[in-house]
């Protein structure tokens, strides 16, 4: 409704030029015949106070079109804004014509010039249209996009001169220099002419700081005639950083993996075993006697091979520690334990569960098989000076041997205890087996 709007005025107008002879309005009753002009007739005008109106509309009118184009020349950049500085060109000679008319009387061939102007305008408009595509919206836009595009594009000619570069590629490269060979454009040029000579498509660092481009060449020209070539270079260095971020977290995780993997050995290892001597602690005797048990489940029930816990208890320690101090109580244990080591055979267990208590688990063997080793083993302990003391180390020691009901370690750690202290009480340094 707006444009309506404005179209009342100019039709009003139009309406009222028509209708003068009902009028005369527009031109008075005194328009007539005046002297001709090269021997052509003319119109002597009356003028009417309409046309006084009409007139200054059709100046209102040109001024605000004027102050549009001015508006578009001012707001747009590269080819748009050549455009328009045409389009504001040819707006200009039919108005400076009329200015020239009202200002200073010029005439041409004695009439008002105008008219002459807005000739020249329109030949002027269709030149630039047919010539240079005057806003044809596709060039437009492909300029545009040629002009906006972030990545740098390089246009060369059939000789690998410099045709045309886009202001990304100016921003990169520098000012281009025109019809010259790539190589020359300094200093994106050389680096670009010779990573384009090698063939190698790929990766391109290029700038300050640098920065990784993808490199493509494209050929122009049909029927296997090149006619030039179009270099794009695409920024990839966000991808590549991303990339090698990546792949800097994934190893430190690698790395920490690995070190909590180790820590974890090695927190195992420390929860099976005993610190002072080595030997296997109470849990890790639990775990083989587990494993031990659930082999012996899974053989035939009428030749489940036999199983034997032997208990060791060092005598009278207490005294080696009273005597000759903690730590040479110490040396006593460890000594005792690299003996008993020295005497197991493969399958044997031998695990430390209490202060100077020993347990040995002995899969397959029967209680006399394992009073006969227990008698091996008091042999090499005999043998030994341990602690370095110079005096005589013995041990007692209790058989239990697996039977229905009295399987698990725990039952047989009873049954054996009380073998032990038989022993003790019988004078020490003996095996006793547990009924
Ligand atoms: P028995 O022949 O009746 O076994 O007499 P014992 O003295 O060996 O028995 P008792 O259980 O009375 O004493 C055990 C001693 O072992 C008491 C404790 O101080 C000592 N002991 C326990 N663990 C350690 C240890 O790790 N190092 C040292 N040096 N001594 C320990
Ligand atoms: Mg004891
Ligand atoms: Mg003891």
């Amino acid at each position: 409704w707006r444009r309506a709007l404005l179209a009342v005025p100019s039709v009003v107008m139009l309406v009222l030029v028509w209708t003068n002879g009902l009028h005369g309005l527009f031109y008075g009753d005194a328009t007539a015949l005046g002297p001709p002009i090269a021997g052509l007739p003319r119109l002597r005008y009356d003028y009417g106070p309409l046309f006084h109106v009409a007139v200054a509309l059709g100046y209102l009118w040109t001024l605000a079109a004027a102050t549009l184009v001015l508006r578009g020349w001012l707001g747009s950049r590269g080819t748009q804004r050549r455009h328009w500085g045409a389009m504001a060109l040819m707006m200009a000679v039919p108005l400076a014509a009329n200015a020239a008319y009202l200002g200073w009387g010029l005439r041409l061939m004695g009439a008002d010039p105008t008219s002459t102007g807005f000739a020249v305008a329109l030949v002027g408009f269709a030149w630039l249209m047919q010539r240079d595509g005057l806003f044809a919206v596709v060039p437009l836009a492909r300029r545009l996009l040629f002009d906006e595009l972030p990545d740098p594009v390089i246009v060369l000619d059939a000789a690998g001169r410099l045709a045309e570069v886009n202001p990304a590629a100016a921003a990169l490269g520098g000012p281009p220099l025109p019809d010259r060979p790539l190589a020359d454009w300094s200093p994106l040029g050389p680096a670009l002419a010779q990573h384009l000579a090698a063939g190698a498509g790929g990766e391109l660092a290029l700038g300050e700081p640098a920065r990784l481009y993808e490199v493509q060449r494209r050929e122009l020209g049909s029927h296997g005639q090149s006619i030039g070539a179009l270099i794009q270079l695409h920024d990839v260095s966000a991808r590549h950083q991303a990339h090698a971020e990546a792949v800097r977290s994934l190893s430190a995780r690698q790395v920490e993996l690995e070190r909590a993997t180790a820590l974890q050995a090695l927190l195992r290892e420390q929860a099976m075993h005993d610190a002072l001597t080595g030997l296997l602690n109470r849990r890790a005797l639990q775990e083989q006697h587990s494993q031990e048990q659930l082999a012996r489940r899974s053989s035939d029930a009428a030749a489940t091979p036999p199983l034997a816990l032997v208990l060791m208890d060092l005598d009278h320690f207490k005294r080696i520690n009273d005597t000759h101090g903690h730590a040479a109580g110490d040396a006593v244990l460890r000594d005792f334990a690299v003996a008993l080591r020295s005497g197991l055979r493969s399958g044997d267990t031998l695990a430390r569960i209490g202060g100077e208590e020993f347990a040995l688990l002995m899969p397959g063997a029967t209680a006399d098989q394992a009073t006969r080793r227990v008698q091996g083993l008091r042999d090499i302990v005999a043998r030994w000076d341990l602690g370095s003391l110079g005096e005589a180390v013995t041990f007692s020691a209790g058989v239990a041997v697996a039977a229905p009901g009295r399987e698990s370690l725990e039952a047989l750690l009873d049954a054996a205890d009380r073998a032990l202290y038989q022993a003790k009480r019988a004078g020490r340094d003996r095996t006793v087996v547990a009924d």
